[in-house]
């Protein structure tokens, strides 16, 4: 149908206000569970989605889009947090499904979203025995990708605006998505993740997270004011504080990985991390805590963390 205003609107999209005003979440479902990776519908005139999920999601995400009435036609953007393939690993496959989509991603992923071979063999690395869970990439067209600097705006008229700020910490190329007609700020994996609502906790996988830009990153999110706040594992988080709860873990964490790394090197760091900040003391309930433990993100955490430790304290030679 078309609205007085001559806007193409999609059925029981409106009102939509699931999560926030004109924002609902897609439960991509990865390996099948409920609640791990969010994909974010956002409805202005136009349709878009931030983070799509696994590749193992997309027909999930598709069916969702289509149960919404969102035609083939119809999806005007897929918006990339990051491009790690529990965000991104869809990209592909709704691409070829909603062939007017455009894909929206910072700079340095694009080129491997229109060529993931080697993003998906380093995946496949860090994954280990989870890597089937998440499935690979298939390549995004060239022409169809958008590279989104700081500030960038993807317009969905109707007043709905998808605002992309440059979030390094989590990765280093993290763009976190505001919608800047009702505040709604998703967060990605910038802050954290909140599992089954046991509280926020730090993902710091690796290769490149940056604990220093990770708090900066979470100031200038706080400095948002948004009225609303998304993390896409998932949904909004307990705290009433996040960036606060936030930003104090991933100091903590930095300071513990430095310092572990400081008297015995990786394992230092980890051991360190598991004892000074111990995800158990931020997660609490057993549904979180047997997430955290079924993903292996606790030991992608301190693998990250170690790495990360390491190259704080030996720095590449300048060039
Ligand atoms: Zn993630």
């Amino acid at each position: 149908m078309v609205s007085s205003m001559g806007h193409r609107v999609y059925g029981r999209l409106v009102p939509m206000d699931d999560f926030a005003p004109r924002i609902r979440i897609i439960d991509t479902k990865l390996g099948g569970r409920d609640g791990i990776t969010a994909c974010y519908l956002v409805q202005g005139d136009r349709v878009a989605i931030v983070d799509p999920g696994a590749q193992t999601s997309a027909q999930t995400v598709r069916d969702a889009l289509t149960a919404e009435g969102i035609g083939p036609d119809d999806l005007y953007a897929i918006v990339l947090t990051h491009i790690h393939l529990d965000h991104c690993g869809g990209t592909g496959d709704l691409a070829a499904a909603f062939p007017q989509a455009r894909v929206v991603v910072h700079g340095r992923g694009a080129r491997h979203l229109a060529d993931p071979e080697r993003l998906v063999t380093a995946s496949a690395a860090v994954y280990g025995d989870m890597a089937d869970v998440y499935g690979g990439l298939a390549a995004t067209p060239e022409e169809r990708i958008d590279v989104a600097p700081d500030d960038h705006v993807v317009d969905l008229g109707g007043g709905v605006a998808l605002r992309m700020l440059e979030t390094p910490g989590h990765a280093f190329h993290h763009m976190s998505v505001l919608e800047t007609g009702s505040g709604t700020l998703m967060a990605g994996d910038a802050l954290g993740v909140e599992l089954a609502r046991g509280g926020l906790y730090p993902s710091t996988p690796p290769a490149a997270i940056d604990v220093a830009a990770g708090r900066a990153s979470i100031a200038r999110l706080k400095g948002l004011g948004a009225a609303t706040v998304g993390v896409a594992h998932f949904a909004a988080p307990t705290a009433a504080d996040p960036f606060a709860v936030a930003d104090e873990l991933w100091g903590r964490m930095g300071d513990a990985a430095l310092a572990g790394f400081r008297e015995g090197g990786a394992e230092g760091a980890a051991a360190r991390v598991v004892a000074d900040v111990p995800m158990q003391s931020a997660v609490t309930g057993d549904a979180a805590r047997e997430l955290w433990e079924w993903l292996g993100w606790h030991r992608d955490n301190l693998d990250g963390l170690a790495a990360w430790a390491d190259r704080h304290e030996n720095p590449p030679p300048p060039k």
